[in-house]
């Protein structure tokens, strides 16, 4: 596999190497940026991790402290900035200054948007991760994988995968896990902090946006909205709504399911999720978003009721009767 080779060619060749990846991190992307840069403290690389966006609640006990950095000063430069689990360059947001002061880029990504926007584009669009992705090119080039890096690539391919439900999951994402577990993971306590450590006051939450749940074309559409005023009432972040529409889509008659989030009056957060072959990446890619087939996202310049009727007008040809 050449694309191994060049990627660990020029880590060895850089001292100062940057980590990022999307804003508003998921398991993935935590899942590969920490996992790499466990490797590249280990080999003694002077390593910066940044973040843009709330750590969610749940992968909080998997992060030691000062591990990630949340700003970014503009006056370091770095020999290698590797971008993982971002398929352009806006999706790095206030990071994205970053290209302008790395004199080489790598991204690794699986994203079937990926606009090839770095120097060295390793993207697989048919893995389910970008965490598999990695673990790849560290067997392709004999490289160890220890115990903690196991675990994070563990984090990345379970999340990504929807528990190994999603079609994402290949034999290849099986046979990854076997080893992953054989490193020694712990794979109830990872579990555990993943998936059964929720807060009271999100499930209560969740519970408010979900019984407000609206259908469109025969029940097929499923679109859920969380404004600003319900989470001051509930003293909670965005960051903190997590699974609505994966929860909208485990509904019988549902193809696509949708959750707008309220960023302010004039801009939202769109999520969409399919069920079967419509591929929701295209549509997010109409509105300058992008993902994957069957997971995607975009922001958009309108109010909550604006973007809805926007969405069900683009759904109308692909659900509508
Ligand atoms: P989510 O709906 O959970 O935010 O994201 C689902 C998938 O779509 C993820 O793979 C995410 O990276 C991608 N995605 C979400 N929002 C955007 C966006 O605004 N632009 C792009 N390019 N991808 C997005
Ligand atoms: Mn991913």
């Amino acid at each position: 596999m050449n694309d191994a080779k060049l990627f660990f060619d020029n880590i060895k060749n850089s001292k100062n190497i940057c980590l990022v990846s999307h804003k508003n991190p998921d398991g993935d992307s935590l899942g590969s940026l920490l996992m790499l840069n466990e490797y590249l403290k280990n080999i003694n690389k002077q390593v910066d991790v940044f973040v843009e966006g709330k750590i969610p609640y749940n992968y909080e006990t998997f992060i030691s402290k000062d591990t990630i950095k949340f700003e970014y000063d503009n006056i370091k430069f770095y020999d290698l900035l590797i971008v993982l689990d971002c398929g352009d360059e806006s999706r790095l947001g206030i990071f994205s200054r970053i290209i302008n002061n790395s004199s080489k880029i790598i991204c690794v990504d699986h994203h079937v948007t990926n606009t090839n926007f770095a120097d060295i584009n390793i993207v697989d669009s048919d893995i389910s991760s970008t965490g598999e992705l990695l673990f790849k090119l560290f067997k392709a080039a004999n490289k160890e994988i220890t115990k903690k890096m196991a675990e994070y690539i563990y984090i990345s391919i379970i999340t990504d995968t929807g528990k190994f439900t999603y079609s994402n999951t290949s034999g290849e994402t099986y046979k990854a896990v076997g080893e992953l577990v054989d490193l020694g993971i712990d794979i109830l306590q990872i579990n555990n902090n993943l998936y059964n450590s929720k807060p009271i006051k999100i499930v209560k939450n969740f519970i408010q946006i979900i019984s407000d749940i609206e259908f469109y074309y025969n029940n097929r559409f499923g679109i859920a909205k969380v404004t600003q005023a319900m989470l001051l009432e509930n003293k909670m972040n965005m960051d903190d709504i997590d699974g609505v529409v994966e929860f909208i889509r485990e509904i019988k008659e549902v193809e696509i399911s949708c959750i707008i989030k309220e960023i302010n009056s004039n801009e939202v957060k769109v999520s969409l999720r399919s069920k079967n072959d419509i591929d929701v990446s295209e549509i997010a890619k109409t509105y300058g978003g992008g993902g994957h087939k069957r997971a995607a996202g975009f922001t958009f310049n309108k109010s909550i009721e604006e973007t809805k009727n926007e969405i069900l007008g683009t759904l109308k040809t692909i659900l509508g009767e």
